[in-house]
């Protein structure tokens, strides 16, 4: 699997008399959508609809894994956020019951054994119910048949899932922004091991495992938007945290502070509260292009980088900058930005980022290609610095990364920069390598 998934977006709506798909498609366009167009949806009536959204991967073609998933006679559609690193029991299970079929991913993993229960006769709640304690991984799942729709999450809460009423309906969303784009309140999170069955009878809540909350930092970091709240922490707020403990961490003497729109905005805003340097909007989004990390190869990655964002020398000439960056994956994003801020006529280039070194790779969310192109794991601090060319470079100390969310450290997943994995790898733990700097 070398493949680089983004973070994906789930929505399930369900209420009698609510325009299902319309509500869907907005919902989804809050978790930044880009596929379909209102009038595609206007013919798709009935009173549940689920939808999800993921951008590209790095093998192109999208469209050939696209979800929701749904089964050979379209009487059942699931969709998935998340990552499997194992799914060694599904295909086990499957091949046990001679119905595994060729090149299936994941989900469609999950969706073809829930299928096989139901095929035995089982309703939807007990097919997802028998299927649980096959999945090894992080995922945050919404199912339907024609009368039920059905919310799961994994017992370690590692992608987050949100319910939310609308009228006398409910909606499920992988993100609380969601709710709010198509008038929705917010009722609850659902727990980590929790199941969601709503349908004619009402509402239930089944637990299916013992909650063991491993939640990934990076929904803090970056995935998630500034307006969503998770386990209670609105996400701009943590964010301005990081910022706050970075002036503590780092002082630093600059003129400026310049952070990289969107996610640095608000931890520039906490540098800047706790420092007193105040922020110049030195780098202006271009609004119509899209997101880098999502671009297939690093030649058009570097390219779509200028692209993006564009610096204004007007500002910058001879003032000594401190940018503020989320993270480092590869190291192309910032090492562009560090040249086009010395070509703009910046005296000084200091880089704070509102993260730890990321030296391991991910297999919950995003599925990094390959450790090697992780730059944290290969480059010391100082390493990396020279690469860049940056006058000075802080990271986030992963203390103050968990000081500044304010959850308990045994409940954050942490392993990009740790290395320590809350679920099992099991046959892809030879993928990390644990010979990586240590400082
Ligand atoms: P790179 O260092 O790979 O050139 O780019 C890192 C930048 O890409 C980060 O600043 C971040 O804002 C952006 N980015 C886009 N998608 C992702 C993602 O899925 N994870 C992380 N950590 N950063 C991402
Ligand atoms: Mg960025």
């Amino acid at each position: 699997m070398n493949e680089l998934k983004e973070k994906c977006g789930i929505v399930g709506i369900y209420g009698k008399n609510l325009p299902v798909s319309k509500l869907a498609f907005f919902a989804l366009f809050a978790l930044q959508h880009q596929v379909y167009k209102e009038k595609d949806i206007e013919n798709l009536k009935g009173h549940i609809s689920i939808g999800h959204n993921r951008y590209s991967t790095s093998g192109g073609g999208a469209l050939d894994h696209a979800q929701p998933v749904i089964n050979m006679d379209n009487s059942f559609a699931l969709a998935h956020n998340g990552n499997l690193p194992s799914v060694a029991s599904l295909l086990k299970f499957l091949s046990s019951k001679k119905a595994l079929r060729k090149n299936r991913m994941d989900s469609e993993l999950i969706a073809d054994v829930i299928d096989f229960y139901i095929k035995k006769g089982n309703s939807l709640e007990k097919s997802v119910k028998k299927t649980f304690p096959l999945i090894t991984g992080a995922f945050s799942l919404v199912m339907m048949n024609k009368d039920t729709l059905i919310a799961v999450r994994d017992a370690y809460g590692m992608r987050p899932l949100a319910l939310g009423k609308i009228g006398k309906g409910y909606v499920i969303a992988s993100e609380t922004c969601a709710l709010h784009t198509i008038g929705a309140t917010f009722s609850k999170e659902i727990q980590p091991g929790e199941m969601i069955v709503i349908n004619e009878s009402g509402i239930k809540s089944v637990q299916l495992a013992k909650p063991n909350p491993n939640h990934d930092v990076f929904e803090y970091v970056y995935f998630a938007r500034p307006d969503s709240v998770l386990n209670d922490k609105l996400i701009y707020e943590v964010r301005k945290n990081f910022g706050k403990t970075l002036a503590h961490e780092f002082k630093l003497e600059v003129d400026a502070i310049v952070p990289v729109p969107d996610t640095a905005t608000p931890v520039a805003l906490g540098y800047s509260e706790v420092s007193g340097i105040p922020i110049e909007m030195a780098l202006v989004k271009n609004r119509y292009v899209h997101r880098t990390f999502i671009e297939p190869d690093q030649k058009s990655r570097r390219h779509s980088v200028a692209l993006k964002l564009i610096p204004l020398p007007q500002v910058l000439k001879g003032k000594k900058i401190a940018v503020i960056d989320d993270s480092i994956v590869r190291g192309n994003t910032c090492k562009r930005l560090v040249e086009t801020f010395f070509k703009s006529g910046a005296k000084e280039v200091h880089l704070l980022i509102s993260s730890p070194p990321i030296r391991f790779p991910d297999f919950y969310g995003m599925d990094t290609p390959n450790q090697n192109e992780l730059i944290a794991s290969h480059k010391n601090t100082e390493e990396i610095r020279k690469f860049l060319g940056a006058t000075s470079l802080h990271y986030l100390s992963l203390d103050g990364l968990i000081k500044s969310i304010g959850l308990p450290k045994k409940h954050l997943s942490t392993s990009c920069f740790t290395g320590i994995y809350p679920i099992d790898l099991k046959e892809r733990k030879d993928e990390v390598n644990y010979d990586v700097p240590k400082e």
